[in-house]
C-alpha cells in the first residue's frame, strides 16, 4: 500500500545524562531507516566526541551568523551554550520520507511544536529519580563538578515540562526503555499530517 506519509519527526528530550544516546543506540537496528539530526553547538567537545558525529562544534560568532541568516529550524541556550537544529538537512530528510529524530531540550521541543506540530511526536526520557540522574552523570566521567551541578539544577526545571510530551520513558532497565522507544518510533512514523489526510480523503472519495 502506498504510504500516506512524507516524513515524520520524533523529538526526544530529557535531562542531560538521562540516557537518550544510549537508548537510540540500543534501538537503532529496530526502528527502520531514520535520520538523526546532528545539532550545532558552541559548547566544547567532550572527550571522544567528533565534529560532525555528535555535534557540529562552532564558535559563538559563527552560530550567531547562522541565526541571522535564518539557518536554524530552532535554537536555544542550554547550560550557557547555544544549541541549534539546522533547517536544510531536516527538510531534505523529510522530503525523503524519513523519520527524523531530534535530541533537543524543552525549549527546542516547544519551537518544533509551534512550526511542525502536525508531523511531530515527542517523548521525554528520564531516569527514575533525580538521585539516579546524579549517579549516572558522575559515572559518565565526562563533565567536571561545576558542570554536573548546573546540569542537575537544569534537570529540576526540565522535569516540570514532562506533561508537554506525548510519552514518558522511564529509563530504569535499558532493555525496557529501548523497547518502549521502538514502539514510540513506530507510532511516530504513522502519525498522519493534515495535508496527507486531505489528499487521502480526496482519493478515497474518488
Ligand atoms: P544523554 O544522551 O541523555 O545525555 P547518555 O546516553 O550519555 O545520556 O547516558 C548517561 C550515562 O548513563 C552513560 O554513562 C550511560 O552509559 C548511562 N546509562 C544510560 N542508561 C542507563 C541505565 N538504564 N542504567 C544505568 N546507566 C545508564
Ligand atoms: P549536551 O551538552 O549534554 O550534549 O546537551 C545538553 C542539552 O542540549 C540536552 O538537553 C540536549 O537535548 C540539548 N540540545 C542538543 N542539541 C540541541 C538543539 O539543537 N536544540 C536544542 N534546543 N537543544 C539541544
Amino acid at each position: 500500500m502506498q504510504s500516506l506519509h512524507k516524513g515524520a519527526i520524533l523529538v526526544l528530550s530529557g535531562p542531560s545524562g538521562a540516557g537518550k544516546s544510549t537508548i537510540i543506540n540500543a534501538a537503532s537496528k529496530e526502528i527502520g531507516e531514520y535520520y538523526f539530526s546532528i545539532s550545532t553547538t558552541t559548547r566544547a567537545p567532550r572527550e571522544g566526541e567528533i565534529n560532525g558525529r555528535e555535534y557540529f562544534f562552532v564558535t559563538k560568532e559563527s552560530f550567531e551568523e547562522d541565526i541571522k541568516a535564518g539557518n536554524f529550524l530552532e535554537y536555544a541556550k542550554v547550560h550557557g551554550n547555544y544549541y541549534g537544529t539546522s533547517l536544510k538537512p531536516v527538510r531534505q530528510a523529510l522530503d525523503e520520507e524519513k523519520l527524523v529524530i531530534f535530541d533537543i531540550d524543552i525549549q527546542g521541543h516547544r519551537l518544533v511544536r509551534a512550526k511542525l506540530n502536525h508531523i511531530t511526536t515527542s517523548a521525554f526520557i528520564t531516569p527514575p529519580t533525580l538521585q539516579a540522574l546524579e549517579t549516572r552523570l558522575r559515572a559518565r566521567l565526562t563533565d567536571d563538578e561545576s558542570v554536573i551541578i548546573q546540569r542537575i539544577q537544569n534537570a529540576k526545571e526540565e522535569i516540570l515540562a514532562v506533561g508537554e510530551y506525548d510519552f514518558t520513558i522511564i529509563n530504569d532497565a535499558i532493555e525496557t526503555a529501548a523497547e518502549e522507544f521502538i514502539t514510540i518510533a513506530k507510532a511516530a512514523r504513522l502519525k498522519q499530517s493534515e495535508e496527507d489526510e486531505a489528499k487521502f480523503i480526496k482519493k478515497w472519495l474518488g
